[in-house]
């Protein structure tokens, strides 16, 4: 057995990294660590960050929160995926969304038969009619799905719309009722052990001094622990994905409460639209390379559908992470460690990931080399995909009506991007993880919704009859549209099941 202790971790800063780390922490180890957790309100969060993945439903699991009431709090609506405008060509339209297309069994994917179809110039149906969190997105329906694996309802998956502001507050109210010290402060100073490189403790403007074994840096965009103190050095990926300003705007909500996040592309980058219980979440991602701040607002403002809540602001930023997100006795989670734009919605996904990570390599007061690596290779591995996931839907585009779009489309790809195209390319064939965010069904949406046809398909999903093979999908179609036709309307699901408190 090695010997464990229970470590003094300290958490710095408390935005949405910060509490879910602090919160994770403390309910899942509670004999392994004592959490104390500095943040300063002065300094305040980023404050965005309102759509997310369904992986965050078993995190709020894992930490015995009630669906209802966390919706209830943050002012959430359903999110069953996002729906893209304008991307391949202006007037596409298209769905990723979170579940299968067809009944996503069987060794063969469904959109291999999809594909067949198409081929032989047999009748069928756009693709996101076969998919049921698609086909609730476009109808602004909302249920629970099914625990049964052939009820047709269970083929979707769901993630949540909310007020980034109040997440934290209210993992804050968990993390402290499991004992997590708070302290509120400016941290202006790291000291660092002359002998070993780790840092020892940080020094506050108030004098005080907070000493620690292990620091988990969740300072933000500063990245005061592993970048300024640490020196850890950032890879720039902005070559790639040329965003790195976004103007936010909230406005009251004129048209629908979708199911949904809308992503409209736009001249130099693209517009979210993300509607909450309250109000709606707005804001133009956009490369200061194409596109001036002023004329990106202006942009924005003339776009957005209801009266403005807040005036426009400015984020800034550059796409990257750092070479490691665990150096010395300093782990990075959140935005510390890296971001890739909001595109598909990852940076929580993301601070999720390094905290399974974390926790399932905690380590002992003298950290192994091994655990370190392990995590980082983990968390490389992450943001790897995504960033191909992200640089595929600036590529795969037709677009030609401007700079921005004409340097995305010709611009050179990640070998490991370009292998992944080729391969869908021939036979629709999709790379598979074992573990990660987006799997198949991800991918094949991005690839079809934007233009990316295979020339052929499975060799195996030549094997049925075709009739039948029509007449199954015909079926499953029709299965389809009665379950999400049946459901009740998005916001009378939400008033019935997790209304905000007036
Ligand atoms: C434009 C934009 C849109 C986004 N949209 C999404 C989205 O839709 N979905 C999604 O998952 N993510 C999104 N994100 C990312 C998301 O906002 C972040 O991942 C998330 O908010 C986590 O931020 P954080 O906690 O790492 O940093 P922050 O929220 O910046 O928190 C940093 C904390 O560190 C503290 N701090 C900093 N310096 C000091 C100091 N010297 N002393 C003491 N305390 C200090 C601050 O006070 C604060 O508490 C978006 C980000 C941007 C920029």
């Amino acid at each position: 057995m090695l010997a464990q202790t229970s470590l003094n971790v300290v958490v710095v800063g408390g935005g949405t990294a910060g509490w879910m780390t602090a919160a994770a922490l403390a309910k899942l180890l509670p004999n392994a660590c004592n959490i104390h957790l500095v943040e300063s309100e002065e300094i305040g969060i980023v404050g965005v960050g309102e759509a997310t993945l369904p992986h965050i439903r078993s995190f709020n699991e894992r930490l015995g929160i009630r669906e209802a009431e966390f919706m209830a709090r943050t002012r959430a609506t359903f999110k069953l995926g996002i729906d893209f405008e304008n991307w391949g060509r202006i007037g596409d339209r298209y769905i990723h969304p979170f579940g299968t297309f067809g009944r996503g069994q069987g060794e063969v994917d469904f959109h291999q038969y999809w594909l067949r179809m198409l081929h032989e110039g047999r009748p069928v149906d756009e693709l996101e009619r076969y998919s049921m969190a698609c086909m609730m997105a476009r109808l602004g329906k909302f249920a629970l799905p099914s625990q049964d694996p052939a009820d047709v309802t269970s083929t979707f998956n769901y993630a949540y719309q909310f007020d980034a502001t109040l997440y934290a507050p209210f993992l804050r109210s968990i993390a402290e009722g499991l004992g997590a010290k708070r302290t509120e402060g400016r941290i202006v100073d790291v000291e660092l052990d002359g002998e070993t490189g780790n840092i020892r403790a940080v020094k506050l403007s108030s004098g005080e001094r907070i000493e620690g074994d292990l620091f988990i840096d969740c300072s933000g965009f500063v990245a005061l622990l592993i970048g300024k103190a640490l020196n850890e050095p950032f890879q720039d990926w902005s070559k790639w994905l040329p965003c790195d300003r976004a103007v936010a705007m909230p406005c009251r909500t004129e048209t629908a409460v979708t199911p949904y996040t809308g992503v409209i592309a736009m001249e130099a980058g693209w517009r979210w639209r993300i509607p909450l219980q309250h109000r709606t979440g707005n804001g133009y991602v956009h490369s200061s390379a194409f596109i001036d701040e002023q004329s990106a607002t202006d942009a924005l403002v003339a776009a957005v559908e209801g009266e403005k809540i807040a005036e426009p602001r400015v984020l800034r930023f550059k796409a990257g992470r750092r070479e490691r997100s665990w150096v010395k006795n300093c782990v990075a989670i959140g935005l510390a460690s890296g971001f890739l734009e909001p595109l598909e919605s990852t940076s929580i996904y993301l601070i999720q990931a390094a905290i399974t990570a974390l926790l399932e390599l905690f380590p002992e007061k003298d950290i192994a080399d091994a655990d370190r690596d392990e995590f980082n290779r983990v968390i490389d591995l992450e943001y790897d995909r995504i960033r191909d996931f992200l640089i595929l839907h600036y590529h795969a585009t037709e677009r030609t009506d401007s700079e921005f779009w004409n340097y995305t489309r010709t611009m050179v790809i990640p070998d490991s991007l370009a292998e992944k195209l080729e391969l869908f390319r021939r036979r629709g064939r999709v790379v598979k993880y074992r573990e990660g965010v987006f799997l198949e069904a991800s991918w094949i949406a991005v690839y079809l919704g934007q233009r990316i046809y295979p020339e052929d398909h499975d060799l195996r999903a030549d094997l049925p009859n075709p009739d039948a093979l029509q007449k199954g999908m015909e079926s499953f179609k029709g299965e389809v549209i009665i379950a999400a036709e049946s459901m009740p309307d998005h916001l009378g699901m939400i008033a019935q099941y997790c209304p905000m408190a007036a």
